[in-house]
């Protein structure tokens, strides 16, 4: 199931996408068939959601046909303002680790243990909203296609074999990345959270459809020219482990986000850069979530 937000005749709204008939039914047609409260919001829902939830709302879906058509609503970033800050990864694809490590500037190389950052979204942004560069303080704008993990229930020292247990889905997020403000202050936190930095989207799709371990192809275009492709085969810490890991001492909470670092092909890696302009068409796919298109401005 899809899950998405959006906004209707300036009203915000979240329902599940219907396949095959690109329309959206509301959440709360579908909880109400349930007799289930509706949530305000989509992180709403699922902090309060449990796996068995999931295919009696499958059920009611098949036989709901009241949808408004997708293209009558504007998509928002399915988690518009998450809790707390995103969790990011930072160089967790061997050759992007290594198209860094080979720029003059670079200092990386493979890390032996996650190298956790953190972003501020406030918003997300989402699908087909423009990324805006604030051209007097940087024009050194960067794409990062990643796979999100969206966290379903609290937890805390998560196993490894447990970590599925505490997902709710995935949705793509794009790691929009200032490279001089982030390399100028050695915490890569500014440069990576300026306003319009973290498109997400266009929905979250639930874990029961991506099977586990999750192996999709994902793949960056800028202006239709495919810069990145890969598969979340690849990552150097699996989702297990990042969730194993960073739960250590550490609680996640339903709704949190962690996205799980970019594969090679990002513009910095490119001699001279191939940083993003006005007018650019940035596409972020991930196989079975979506496409995930941003217009840079
Ligand atoms: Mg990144």
């Amino acid at each position: 199931m899809k899950f998405v937000s959006y906004i209707l005749n300036g009203v915000k709204g979240y329902g599940v996408v219907k396949e095959g008939k690109n329309v959206v039914i509301p959440m709360e047609i579908l909880l109400e068939e349930l007799n289930e409260k509706t949530p305000p919001n989509l992180l709403g829902f699922i902090c309060t959601y449990s796996d068995s939830l999931v295919p009696k709302l499958k059920e009611v879906l098949d036989n709901t046909f009241e949808g408004i058509p997708l293209e009558n609503v504007k998509i928002t970033a399915p988690i518009p303002y998450p809790r707390r800050n995103v969790f990011c990864l930072g160089k967790n694809y061997i050759e992007h680790a290594m198209e860094i490590k080979s720029l003059p500037t670079g200092e990386s190389d493979v890390p032996k243990h996650p190298i956790y950052f953190s972003k501020i979204a406030d918003p997300a942004i989402g699908h087909m909203d423009k990324i805006i560069i604030p051209k007097d303080y940087t024009m050194d704008i960067d794409y990062e296609v990643e796979l999100a993990v969206i966290i379903g229930k609290d937890g805390k020292d998560i196993p490894p074999e447990k970590a599925e247990e505490y997902i709710f889905g995935y949705t793509i997020g794009n790691d929009i990345t200032a490279r001089d403000i982030q390399k100028k202050h050695i915490q890569w936190l500014k440069g990576k959270s300026l306003d319009s930095f973290t498109p997400m989207g266009p929905w979250i799709v639930h874990k029961s459809e991506i099977g586990f371990p999750v192996e999709l192809e994902i793949v960056s275009k800028v202006n239709g020219e495919i810069r990145q492709k890969s598969n979340t085969k690849k990552l150097i810490f699996d989702i297990p482990y990042i969730i194993s890991d960073l739960s250590k001492g550490l609680t996640l909470r339903a709704g949190d986000i962690i996205m799980t670092g970019t594969p090679e092909g990002v513009g910095m890696g490119y001699n001279p850069p191939r940083f993003l302009k006005p007018g650019d068409v940035v596409e972020c796919h991930i196989e079975k979530i979506g496409t995930l298109v941003n217009i840079v401005e």
